[in-house]
């Protein structure tokens, strides 16, 4: 039985209070993790408010090669983390190392810190006179984060904010807390200073005890959109900067000029990959027109051949939810949204347990006014929708919500930038199905999806976790001995 334990000014530190630790694939218990309270957030805070003292006069090139030598680590340690996450969260080994290693681009990313952080220079804006400005860090800045992504999401957030001059408190989900403390022994070994990088896991409890600390001064959040709302308007009312994002409904929208082979190909793998436990995930389809019947029949040949399984075998193509209580969720939806008049093509309901498993299902025929609809599923669980015209689709998914991502699968170029145009959400794919923006551009949805106004990652999250000066400088010439100046002629 594994017992994690805090990560706080580079060693570990116990608790008090603590939860259980589950496999989703086998349902049992894997180990305990400690629940952070006001103690040990004023320990993990105190300790990463003195690292800043000294953390934000290290040289900027000094900050570059711990990145450059974290990259590395995190390269070598792979197949570790991944095997850590799939462990805790139950994803197949091959979508967890694809999570190590799209959070290791952020890295890559802050490897350049020097070049994005660069300032502003205008000479002779009056005589004599400069002006310039550049970036300072905030201080402090927590991350708290979800269970799916337990690796790439904090990574979205420690590298830059350390990159920049900052002190991080990460509190990792209390579900998937194991991959958190590996990370933060590669820090180590990479030469970060202690106390730059810590892990206080916990709860609700734990959060809302670090979103309201006084010594906190940014908060990252990433979660479901109640909790990033709450959030929110906590850290707000704190003082405090904040980006929360929060959850998704994300629809690809298929025209009839499509490749529906390759359409249904890539909506498959957006839906069901990570059992549809993805922010980024398709978990609506919206058919227009005559590619409605050919493309739920190419969408249900594929979510019946999907291999379910434990992720640790290389035969799964799709592992378990992350819990009983997600399990009894998502199959009410599927459930609710039968008898609410859809019809249910594929019913992945009686997957081999023992594990919290669900095989992919996929609703044809739903209506916008469904629960299922309206509610986030968060599971392997596609919801078509028909829709006669592509400005149709476009008015459907702006009626919603959420705001996360979308995809349009067309071969009209017309079409494609009439859509990237018209729909109101922050990641747009065509002929793409999870149009995640690479690390060196921003991430973020729209509406609910998110509350703050920066992005995660690239220039936004340079710019969230540093504050901007603007200098306007003289510097009058000094007399000479004979009594004349030195400065040179004004014109
Ligand atoms: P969650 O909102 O339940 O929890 C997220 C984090 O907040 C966890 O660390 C949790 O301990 C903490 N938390 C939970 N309740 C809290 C409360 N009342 N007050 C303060 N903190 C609280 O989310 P989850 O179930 O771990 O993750 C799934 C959700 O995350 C989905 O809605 C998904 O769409 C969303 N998500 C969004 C993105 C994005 O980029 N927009 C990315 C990944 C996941």
């Amino acid at each position: 039985m594994r017992s994690i334990q805090h990560w706080i000014g580079g060693v570990p530190v116990g608790g008090s209070t603590s939860a259980a630790v589950h496999d989703p694939a086998t349902g049992l218990q894997s180990g305990e993790v400690v629940l952070g309270r006001r103690a040990e957030a004023d320990l993990a805070v105190g300790t990463a408010a003195r690292a800043f003292e000294s953390w934000s006069e290290v040289s900027l090139s000094r900050r570059a090669q711990i990145m450059f030598a974290l990259r590395d680590l995190l390269a070598r340690h792979e197949d570790e983390l991944a095997r850590l996450v799939t462990a805790e969260h139950g994803k197949v080994l091959d979508d967890a190392r694809g999570e190590v290693v799209r959070g290791r681009e952020v890295v890559e990313f802050a490897c350049g810190i020097a070049q994005v952080l660069k300032g502003e220079y205008s000479d002779q804006v009056s005589t004599g006179v400069d002006a310039f400005s550049f970036r300072q860090p905030l201080g402090v800045c927590a991350g708290i984060v979800p269970f799916n992504f337990p690796v790439m999401v904090p990574l979205w957030m420690h590298p830059i904010a350390i990159a920049c001059g900052n002190t991080f408190v990460l509190k990792p989900s209390e579900r998937v807390p194991s991959a958190s403390n590996l990370v933060a022994e590669l820090y180590a070994q990479a030469g970060l200073p202690d106390g730059v990088f810590n892990v206080l896991h916990g709860d609700r409890e734990t959060a809302d005890a670090l979103i309201t600390h006084p010594g906190v001064a940014a908060v990252s959040f990433v979660g479901s959109t109640p909790v990033a709302r709450h959030v929110h308007e906590a850290a707000s009312t704190a003082g405090k900067r904040v980006q929360a994002l929060g959850g998704a409904k994300n629809h690809a929208v298929v025209l009839p000029d499509a490749d529906l082979d390759l359409a249904a190909d890539q909506i498959t793998a957006a839906a069901y990959g990570s059992a549809g436990q993805r922010c980024m995930a398709v978990s609506v389809a919206v058919a227009v027109g005559s590619a409605a019947d050919p493309l739920v029949e190419r969408l249900a040949d594929r979510a019946r051949a999907i291999r379910v399984g434990p992720g640790t075998d290389p035969a799964s193509e799709m592992g378990p939810l992350i819990s009983e209580a997600a399990l009894e969720r998502v199959t009410g939806h599927v459930e609710d949204a039968e008898r609410a008049g859809a019809k249910l093509v594929v019913d992945g309901r009686g997957a081999a347990g023992p594990g919290f498993f669900l095989g992919p299902c996929l609703l044809d025929g739903v209506a916008t006014g469904m629960v299922a609809y309206q509610e986030e599923i968060f599971g392997p669980v596609l919801l078509v929708l028909r829709a006669e015209t592509l400005d149709e689709a476009i008015e459907l998914i702006n009626a919603n919500p959420y705001g996360n991502g979308t995809a349009l699968f067309t071969s009209s170029g017309e079409a494609a930038r009439r859509f990237q145009r018209a729909v109101h959400v922050g990641m747009i794919g065509v002929n793409v199905p999870i149009p995640v923006p690479m690390a060196f551009y921003s991430f973020g949805g729209w509406k609910s999806s998110l509350f703050g106004d920066t992005h995660v990652h690239g220039a936004e999250g340079v710019r969230f976790y540093t504050r901007a000066k603007a200098v306007t400088s003289r510097w009058p010439a000094p007399a000479v001995a004979d009594g004349t100046s030195s400065s040179p002629p004004s014109s």
